[in-house]
């Protein structure tokens, strides 16, 4: 049976998509049939694949909606093992559409549950909201990957979002853990990202990932060419670390390191990079 994590946090731009999009690589390259579902309207995770929006007219709102099953909406990714069901801008009315509906939080958890068993993880990238969206993710997940950002403010809301997961916990979900806090836009040269890491740590302890993720204009800039790090600038600052992150979360499963590694093939890197000379230009 898969493990399904739900990568959130409701502060918006803390490194929840790119987490998403680079720890779900990182686990296909180290063996494991991925799923990643884009749950955000905006559609980074998607467009962070290469995939158009525009062009794929379908999306995780028509299984929500019931409107179709969720296996006929999951498509391939530039990185093998690795498949996504993507959004759409349809999504955005879900949080309204959803509410009068009968298990209205349930709905993702009943559809995600018919196709479990075919991957090993599947990766559930939530938006910057504790609406319902996120809701039926924490009811769908088993567990729960927190990003939080280096930066002022840091645990400014932590608060509400352990105070949701535990409302899930209580009515929906009793088994939601917490996978665990990954520090994201890691500034070495900083005081204020040093008293960051010592503050989350003093807090949440052993939740918190080793592994640290640092700010890197290489992370930032692979969406504009619709390619995960590791396909994008594998020997990066940023690729180490989100390939650290996966072996760390797969060693917390109790899954072994595989001798042939994590490193993508070149032939698929030459692929990819083939396909995506140019930025997307979508502006992400
Ligand atoms: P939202 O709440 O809007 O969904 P998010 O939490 O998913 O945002 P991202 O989209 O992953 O956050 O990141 C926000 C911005 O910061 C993006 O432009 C992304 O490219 C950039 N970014 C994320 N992580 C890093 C990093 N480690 N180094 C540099 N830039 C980063
Ligand atoms: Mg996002």
């Amino acid at each position: 049976m898969g493990q399904i994590i739900a990568c959130a946090n409701q502060k918006g731009g803390v490194g929840k998509t790119t987490t998403v999009v680079n720890l779900s690589t990182y686990l296909a390259l180290a063996g494991d049939a991925v799923l990643v579902v884009d749950l955000d309207p905006q559609g980074n995770a998607t467009s962070g694949f290469g995939l158009d929006r525009t062009e794929i007219g379908h999306s995780v709102y028509e299984a929500i909606m019931e409107e179709s099953p969720i296996v006929d909406l999951v498509l391939p990714t530039a990185v093998a093992g690795l498949s996504i069901v993507p959004s759409s801008i349809s999504l955005a009315g879900a949080e309204v559409e959803l509410a009068p509906l009968p298990q209205r939080e349930r709905r993702l958890a009943r559809i995600l549950a018919d196709i479990a068993s075919t991957y090993d993880y599947i990766v559930l990238d939530c938006p910057p909201s504790l609406g319902l969206l996120t809701v039926n993710a924490l009811t769908a997940a088993d567990s729960v990957v927190i990003p939080i950002q280096c930066e002022y403010y840091a645990l400014e809301g932590l608060s509400q979002l352990i105070a949701t997961i535990n409302l899930v916990r209580n009515h929906l979900n009793p088994d939601l853990a917490i996978k665990g806090v990954v520090l994201t836009m890691y500034d070495p040269r900083t005081n204020l990202s040093a008293e960051v890491d010592a503050e989350v740590r003093k807090y949440l302890g052993s939740t918190v990932f080793d592994t640290i993720i640092p700010r890197s204009v290489r992370l930032s800039e692979a969406p504009s060419y619709g390619l995960p790090i590791a396909l994008y600038r594998r020997d990066s600052k940023g690729a180490e670390a989100y390939e650290a992150m996966a072996l760390e979360l797969r060693a917390r499963d109790g899954k072994p390191v595989r001798s042939e590694g994590t490193r993508p093939s070149e032939s698929a890197v030459d692929a990819a990079a083939a396909g995506k000379s140019f930025p997307n230009g979508d502006g992400q």
